[in-house]
């Protein structure tokens, strides 16, 4: 008998979540789908939208003297969906007066989300903003009073009104505001495209520009805005792209780079 030669597994990841992909050494940029990619030391952290096809998927590492295709796969995961019950119905079907104020506020949530800082250092360890009960998944597929919405774009962790929510890790504020449907609402810079939103704050004690460590108190747990009861909403942001929080902390918590 001989040896078979050692063949690496390809790393897979599923439509919403991420892959981690080792990189060439003096790897100076990564792009999926043309889309720079969040890089720790020699790490790739690449954001696979929920609209990726399941299959075969190539990222593209830059350096000085090359280029390589790292292969990965997307394989399939079906997600549910949830039926929610608002009874303000304004917030389900807003008023031809309350689209403008929704269209300023989408704005400037986009201009947040589209920030590009220089890749953070380290994440590892990220923690949840609030401890608690995860109610609502990401890519849960929603009804508002038995209409369809868009996927949900984060996770919703049940909390007691008040319980402080901290960052989830370093960063700088990118916007503050009370929202239509988010409530009250901040965004963090985490640095490399990485992002987090955190909405239906009861208050919220953070400004923009501010400098914030892992940990910082950014607010408090609310349920203002579109909210069925208090609850802590965190979406997390990877170059503009939406990505399930669960899946991002154990990628990073699990990376060999871990002190
Ligand atoms: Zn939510």
């Amino acid at each position: 008998m001989f040896a078979l030669p050692s063949i690496a597994a390809i790393p897979t990841g599923v439509p919403g979540g991420v892959v981690e992909l080792r990189l060439p050494q003096s790897t100076t940029n990564v792009f999926f789908n043309e889309i720079q990619q969040l890089r720790l030391d020699n790490r790739a952290i690449v954001a696979i939208p929920l609209i990726t096809t399941i299959g075969d998927h190539v990222v593209i590492a830059q350096s000085a003297k090359s280029t390589t295709e790292l292969p990965f796969e997307v394989i399939e995961k079906t997600y549910r969906e949830q039926h929610l019950t608002v009874e303000n119905q304004r917030l389900v079907n807003p008023l031809a007066e309350d689209m403008k104020r929704i269209q300023a506020e989408s704005a400037l949530i986009q201009t947040a989300y589209a920030r590009f800082s220089p890749m953070p250092k380290r994440l590892n360890p990220i923690a949840l903003p609030v401890r608690g009960i995860v109610t609502s998944e990401f890519g849960f597929r929603r009804f508002f009073n038995g209409q369809p919405r868009n996927p949900h774009s984060g996770i919703d962790i049940a909390a007691e009104h008040g319980t402080p929510v901290k960052s989830p890790a370093p960063g700088v504020i990118a916007l503050t505001g009370n929202f239509f449907f988010n409530g009250n609402t901040i965004l963090v810079d985490h640095g490399g495209g990485f992002i987090s939103m955190l909405c239906h704050l009861s208050q919220i004690n953070v400004h923009p520009q501010q400098q914030i460590e892992r940990n910082s108190i950014l607010g408090m747990v609310g349920a203002t805005g579109r909210a069925t009861g208090p609850h802590l909403h965190w979406s997390v942001s990877l170059q503009g792209t939406r990505v399930d929080p669960l899946i991002f902390i154990d990628v990073i918590n699990a990376s060999a780079s871990a002190e």
